[in-house]
C-alpha cells in the first residue's frame, strides 16, 4: 500500500536515510523504532511531503507520491509538539484545515462532528487548549488528523508530552481508532515498551538503515543483531 523504493536522504554531506526500501500493508501499524538522530522523523516527513527524498520513489496506494505536494497525500499527520492554537476553541482548531481549503460552513461543521466524536471530545468542543489536560489536547490534534478522514495517519512521537499514565491511555485509545477506522498508521517513537504494545510490525533503526523489521513478538524474541537486542533490551 506504500512503498519505499531506493529512499536515501541527505543532508549536505550526511546521509539520513540510506537506501530504504519498506512496504507498509493497507490497515498495517507500523512503527519506526531507533535512537535519536537514526532517520526515523526524516522518513516521515518524507512520506508527508515536507522533505524530498534525495533519490528513489515512493509509492502509496500504486501512485508515485514522492513529488506531490502534502495537501495531495491526504495524509493525516501529529506532531509530539502538537501546536494547538490557543486563542481558538476545540472546534475552531479542528476546523482550521478546512478554513483554510475553504470548505463550506455545513460541510465544515459536520465534519467537525465527526471528528469530535471519533475520539470522544464532543463535550469539550467550545474549550480552549489551556482548560484541557495533556491527553485531552493530544486527542484534538488527533481529530485535527483525522478531518479529512485520511486513509494513512503519520505520528512522530505524539506522546512523548506525557506522563506515564495517560501515555498507556492513549496508547489505547489510538490502537482503538486504528482498528475501528481500519486507518494505516506509520508511527515514530524511541520507546521500545511503546513499539511492543502498539505494533503489528515493528522496523528498528540504525544510523538511517533498518536494522531488523518483524512482528513485536520477532523482534522480541528473536532480534537479529547486537544492536537490535541491545537497544530492546534497554529499560527507559
Ligand atoms: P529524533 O528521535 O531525535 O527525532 P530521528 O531518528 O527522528 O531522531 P531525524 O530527525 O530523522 O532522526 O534526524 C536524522 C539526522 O538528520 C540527524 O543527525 C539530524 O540532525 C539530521 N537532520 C534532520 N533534519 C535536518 C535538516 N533539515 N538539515 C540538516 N540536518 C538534518
Amino acid at each position: 500500500f506504500i512503498r519505499f523504493d531506493d529512499v536515501s536522504k541527505s543532508f549536505g554531506a550526511l546521509k539520513v536515510v540510506e537506501e530504504l526500501n519498506l512496504d507498509i500493508g493497507k490497515g498495517e501499524f507500523v512503527s519506526l523504532l531507533g535512537p535519536s538522530g537514526s532517520g526515523k522523523t526524516t522518513i516521515l516527513m518524507m512520506l508527508a511531503g515536507f522533505e524530498n527524498p534525495t533519490s528513489g520513489a515512493i509509492w502509496s496506494d500504486r501512485k508515485r507520491i514522492d513529488k506531490l505536494p502534502p495537501h495531495k497525500r491526504n495524509m493525516g499527520v501529529v506532531f509530539q509538539n502538537y501546536a494547538l492554537f490557543p486563542h481558538m476553541t476545540v472546534s475552531e482548531n479542528i476546523a482550521f484545515p478546512l478554513k483554510m481549503r475553504g470548505t463550506s460552513r455545513a460541510d465544515t461543521s459536520e465534519r467537525v462532528k465527526r471528528a469530535l466524536d471519533m475520539v470522544q471530545l464532543g463535550a469539550l468542543a467550545e474549550r480552549r487548549p489551556s482548560q484541557l489536560s495533556g491527553g485531552q489536547q493530544q486527542r484534538v490534534a488527533l481529530a485535527r488528523a483525522l478531518i479529512f478522514e485520511p486513509e494513512v495517519v503519520l505520528m512522530d512521537e505524539p506522546l512523548g508530552a506525557l506522563d506515564k499514565q495517560l501515555r498507556e491511555q492513549m496508547q489505547l485509545d489510538i490502537r482503538d481508532l486504528h482498528k475501528r477506522l481500519g486507518l494505516t498508521v506509520v508511527f515514530v517513537t524511541h520507546d521500545q515498551t511503546e513499539a511492543l504494545t502498539m505494533s503489528d510490525r515493528i522496523a528498528v533503526f540504525n544510523h538511517g538503515k533498518i536494522e531488523q523489521i518483524g512482528s513485536p513478538s520477532e523482534i522480541y524474541d528473536h532480534p537479529s543483531t547486537r544492536f537490535v537486542a541491545e537497544f530492546i533490551g534497554e529499560t527507559n
